[in-house]
């Protein structure tokens, strides 16, 4: 599914098309795509909330599939296993951030499905110790969302510095909310899902939220007059004004982290009433591969499980819309075998 130019996911920008098969360098991989999730990511690439960096493109950065040919440097991965292609696809490995093991930061990376093709395709590339190995003994569509959504919420996770059995709220409750809650409810913190939507709490309850808020009418969302009872918060949403909320409910010390790649502007914050007694806001940037790794180890170890609904590759534009106008509970996951 192939993207030649910015435009509205309503339009159905991605074309279907035969292209040449990727063919891998020395360092590479080819999978053959078993499964690739859809992320909001995807969205900010197709209508061009992120700077257009190389058309034409194919989408796509939560690759699941088999290893099908290797390059002739590869060393740790062989052909016919299972692995996954995430959205951080290389890095410089010089800079004063990669050599401090925060390549998340590096200047020159490289993206899966935004600066090289991705996993809307039958077939994708992946380098060498940028891709993971994946239990072989569960779902494979299942495993899709945990590339990104389940990463780089842990991520966002890690750097809200939750207080052990601390107070966690979850701000807009789509793909990666569904797993990072799930994951800090196993973890044993009290997880609090806010959404405007009624059917994502529900899921928020069934995966082990403490409490859950619907957003909608609260002061039109601003929730001005709740107690401040949150020791950290994590705003999924890509909404300004949502982070806003977050702090509103905020306690003293406590950190809103915000794992988005793009967000609208956020509101005058008032630095007296919304910012003060030491609260911090923090943006987290894609993750590292550690962060990747203990991700997937912690998911495998406490059997997180992805709520999905599937699609078939063709269908990646109603799949993308859908995800736009919040019609998806859980994640959604393109099924990539013709
Ligand atoms: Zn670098
Ligand atoms: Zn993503």
């Amino acid at each position: 599914m192939v993207l030649r130019k910015n435009s509205n996911a309503e339009s159905y920008p991605l074309k279907y098309e035969d292209v040449e098969n990727p063919e891998p360098k020395e360092n590479d991989i080819l999978v053959q795509v078993s499964y690739c999730g859809v992320c909001r990511t995807d969205l900010h690439v197709v209508e061009g909330d992120l700077p257009p960096l190389a058309f034409p493109i194919i989408p796509g950065h939560e690759i699941v599939g088999k290893i099908v040919k290797v390059g002739r440097n590869v060393r740790t991965l062989s052909e016919g296993e299972l692995v996954g292609i995430p959205w951080l696809h290389h890095t410089c490995g010089r800079c004063e951030y990669c050599i401090t093991s925060r390549e998340n930061l590096c200047d020159s990376k490289v993206f899966t499905g935004y600066t090289v093709n991705g996993g809307y395709a039958e077939y994708a590339i992946g380098e060498e110790g940028y891709v993971f190995a994946l239990p072989e003994d569960s779902d494979p569509a299942k495993l899709a969302p945990f590339l990104c959504a389940g990463i780089i919420g842990y991520r966002a996770l890690k750097m809200a510095l939750p207080r052990p059995g601390g107070r966690i709220g979850f701000f807009g409750f789509g793909g990666s909310a569904h797993l990072t809650l799930q994951l800090a409810s196993k973890l044993g913190y009290q997880t609090v899902g806010f959404s405007r939507n009624p059917s994502h709490l529900k899921l928020a309850e069934e995966l082990g939220a403490s409490e859950t808020i619907l957003t909608a009418g609260s002061d039109q969302g601003m929730l001005r007059n709740k107690e401040r009872n949150l020791d950290s918060a994590i705003v999924f949403a890509p909404a300004g004004e949502v982070v806003l909320q977050a702090l509103r409910v905020l306690k003293k010390g406590g950190i809103v982290s915000i794992p988005a790649i793009h967000m609208s502007p956020i509101p005058q914050i008032d630095y007296d009433g919304d910012l003060f007694g030491e609260r911090k806001l923090m943006s987290v940037e894609s993750n590292t591969r550690s962060d990747a790794q203990e991700f997937l180890n912690l998911a495998a170890r406490l059997k997180l499980e992805s709520t999905i609904t599937r699609r078939s590759l063709k269908e990646a534009n109603k799949a993308l819309s859908d995800l736009k106008n919040g019609d998806v509970v859980g994640a959604l996951v393109l099924d990539c075998r013709l």
